[in-house]
């Protein structure tokens, strides 16, 4: 594919398919959906302490394990389930991740009867704007992500630390950090 040799921000490897998908069609674009947001906030959370490439490699395994991200069903999880998880090899088998998971599903849900929608409480941290990087000076956390993993700490949310929220921004597009000559960054 010629899309290949597009000048692609640095953390991209265009040789490894899925995540020079994943950098091409989601990440950075603004996500309003419920539902994709909880997908993703479940996989950032899994991610701390590893890499984003071995969680998108596991992408569709965690999506059967968990029901396809259903938050209402994941709330519901009991102890079987869960060692039931904890013996799946194609995901992340951390029973912290896991019994993490279940809580933050029940608060995701707490908030989302609070707010309307999740993603008007996320956006609302930002007046519901996009925040586009000026420069290629791309930050790990900032003042917003330190902001919104203390409330989310708040609210019982864990392993949301701001290094990951920060992170969760960029692929939820809150925050557009492609850099200034990737060629997404003008679309
Ligand atoms: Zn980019």
């Amino acid at each position: 594919m010629a899309r290949k040799n597009l000048r692609r921000c640095l953390w991209v490897d265009p040789n490894f398919d899925l995540q020079r998908e994943y950098h091409d069609n989601e990440w950075g674009v603004a996500v309003f959906d419920d539902q994709l947001l909880f997908e993703m906030l479940v996989l950032e959370s899994f991610q701390a302490g590893l890499s984003w490439a071995i969680i998108l490699k596991k992408r569709e395994a965690f999506r059967t394990a968990f029901d396809g991200f259903d938050a209402v069903k994941i709330s519901n999880y009991g102890e079987e389930k869960v060692e039931e998880l904890l013996k799946n090899e194609k995901i992340v088998r951390s029973k912290a991740k896991i019994n993490a998971t279940i809580s933050n599903a029940k608060i995701f849900l707490d908030i989302k009867k609070e707010f309307g929608s999740f993603s008007n409480y996320l956006w609302g941290f930002t007046d519901h704007k996009v925040i586009k990087n000026v420069d290629d000076n791309i930050p790990t956390k900032t003042e917003l992500s330190d902001k919104i993993s203390k409330d989310m700490k708040k609210r019982g949310i864990k392993f949301m630390g701001s290094v990951t929220v920060y992170s969760y921004l960029q692929a939820i597009g809150i925050v557009n950090n492609h850099e200034t000559w990737c060629y997404k960054y003008n679309e």
